[in-house]
């Protein structure tokens, strides 16, 4: 094996700290892990860094922090056998050399100490291996025992040991392994896609909080479709996401085919991740159509039919969020917004576009307008060339008129000009029904184009209304 050697990686002092502190306590330490992989993947250098401790990892963790200015404090993990360190942006975390095995019930290991290279072996992948020395003798020499510097320049995401063994000792590492898959834009290795097709059923014992963790990397890249695709091939998307899974496959009656909304679903995806990068829109893109298996029908006139998918899909959206474990939060409520409404730019941009129709989409999605136009958008995918232009160009309408209806009428922040307390006053009324007709009479007249969203327009308005349902002004 070749000892390139890579000082220029750590350069930062905070390396020579701790190989003096390692000299210190008599061990030998190594940086190891994501750290080595993104520097020589020239993914800059990552701020979350991992040291192994041929010895205590605690003790060095310790040492290190009482070599450091202002002696940061160090939260130890006991069970796990872990320290960690926070250095302005940076996250040390410190491990003592182990060799681990697993039970199958459980992905938490038994462990004993171990060498470096027995500490190699236990990692996922061969491109998470690597060590780069912080030993006085050979500082910054790589120690890569399973050539993860080849599956680097292969792109390449392989295991150190048996793939079987890797996956069902820690079925995570299945997550893992299309997650840096995606990341990287790489490939899996075939002896590892069907050892995770094998173990697929074990990802039953993974945390839903540690699964979304890997969904979110996943949509966080730059071409989630990947990762998508390959929970799809290896079989993993039933047990996590079968919403999508039920989207798959294309039906014909009477020589009517309608589209498969699976990929359909991952070209918005991919098309949205070029646009934005807000992870709840990306989410919101993921799960625009899951509405759509269950809302299929068949009509002899009108062929394939999909009544009411958005709304039955934002229902979807808070059990699938409830049963990964997600927030039950703004975020939650966002993507169903986006789900609830997904088709509304879509209806409007095939006809011609009115004021009132751009003012009550205005008023519907309030603040987050751009981000459904966004999710509209992406969820072109028609592939012939004119229909294409057209789409485009109507949203590009639709756009138009939203900010001239905005710059005009102010919806987006809708507050309705005529408190509820001064209906009340105008016509001595106590808190009835009445303010509550006059108030959405107001606020449809605005909608409408009646009247402009304005005080005294308003004021007007709601005395007409008043008139209208008998009630008598309060003139001192
Ligand atoms: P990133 O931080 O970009 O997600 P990373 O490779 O640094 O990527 P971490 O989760 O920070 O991933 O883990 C640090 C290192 O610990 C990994 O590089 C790998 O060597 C090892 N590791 C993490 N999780 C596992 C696991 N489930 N099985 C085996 N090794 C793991
Ligand atoms: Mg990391």
């Amino acid at each position: 094996m070749a000892k390139t050697n890579y000082k220029e990686a750590l350069e930062n002092p905070i390396f020579n700290t701790i190989s003096q502190s390692s000299i210190a306590l008599g061990i030998d330490s190594y940086v190891i892990g994501g750290f080595v992989r993104d520097f020589l993947l020239k993914r800059g250098t990552a701020k979350d860094i991992d040291v192994v401790a041929v010895g205590s990892g605690i003790a060095l963790a310790k040492k290190v922090a009482s070599e450091l200015k202002g002696n940061p404090q160090v939260s130890v993990f006991k069970n796990f056998g872990t320290a960690m360190i926070k250095k302005g942006a940076l996250e040390l975390e410190f491990v003592g050399a182990r060799i681990e095995s697993y039970n199958r019930g459980s992905r938490k290991p038994v462990v004993e100490d171990g060498t470096l290279e027995d500490d190699q072996k236990r990692r996922d992948f061969t491109i998470n291996a690597m060590a780069l020395s912080l030993n006085e003798e050979n500082f910054g020499t790589l120690l890569d025992p399973f050539d993860g510097l080849g599956d680097l320049d292969k792109k390449l995401i392989r295991t150190p040991l048996e793939p079987g063994i890797t996956y069902s000792d820690d079925p995570l590492r299945m997550m893992r392994a299309i997650r840096f898959a995606t990341q990287l834009n790489f490939g899996i290795q075939l002896a590892s896609l069907q050892a995770i097709h094998s173990h697929k059923e074990r990802i039953k014992i993974i945390s839903n909080e540690r699964i979304v963790d890997e969904l979110h990397k996943i949509l966080a890249s730059p071409k989630p479709s990947i990762g998508f695709t390959l929970l799809h091939k290896t079989g993993l998307l039933p047990y996590i996401l079968p919403e999508l899974v039920a989207l798959e496959g294309i039906e014909e009656i009477e020589g009517q085919k309608h589209k498969d909304n699976f990929w359909h679903t991952l070209e918005v995806v991919d098309n949205i991740c070029e646009t934005t990068d807000n992870l709840w829109l990306r989410w919101a893109a993921l799960l625009h159509d899951i509405g759509k298996a269950p809302t299929k029908r068949f009509h002899k006139q009108n062929g394939w039919t999909f009544h009411g998918h958005e709304f039955v899909g934002s229902k979807m959206v808070y059990k699938l969020f409830k049963r990964l474990r997600m927030p039950l939060n703004d975020k939650m409520k966002f993507v169903q917004k986006m789900v609830l409404m997904s088709s509304r730019p879509i209806v409007l941009s095939e006809d011609f576009v009115t004021d009132s129709a751009v003012r009550r989409l205005v008023f519907d999605a309030g603040v987050y307008v751009d981000d459904l136009m966004t999710l509209c958008e992406a969820d072109i995918t028609t592939k012939n060339p004119r229909k294409q232009k057209k789409y485009k160009n109507n949203f590009k309408q639709v756009r138009e008129k939203i900010m001239e209806v905005e710059e005009r009428d102010h919806i987006r922040n809708f507050q309705p000009p005529i408190s509820g307390e001064e209906i009340m006053t105008t016509f001595q009324l106590k808190p009835s029904r009445e303010i509550g007709i006059i108030k959405e009479a107001i606020k449809e007249a605005i909608l409408e184009g009646e009247i402009p969203n304005e005080y005294e327009a308003a004021k007007t308005y709601m005395l007409k209304k008043g008139q209208e349902l008998g009630l008598s002004i309060d003139v001192q």
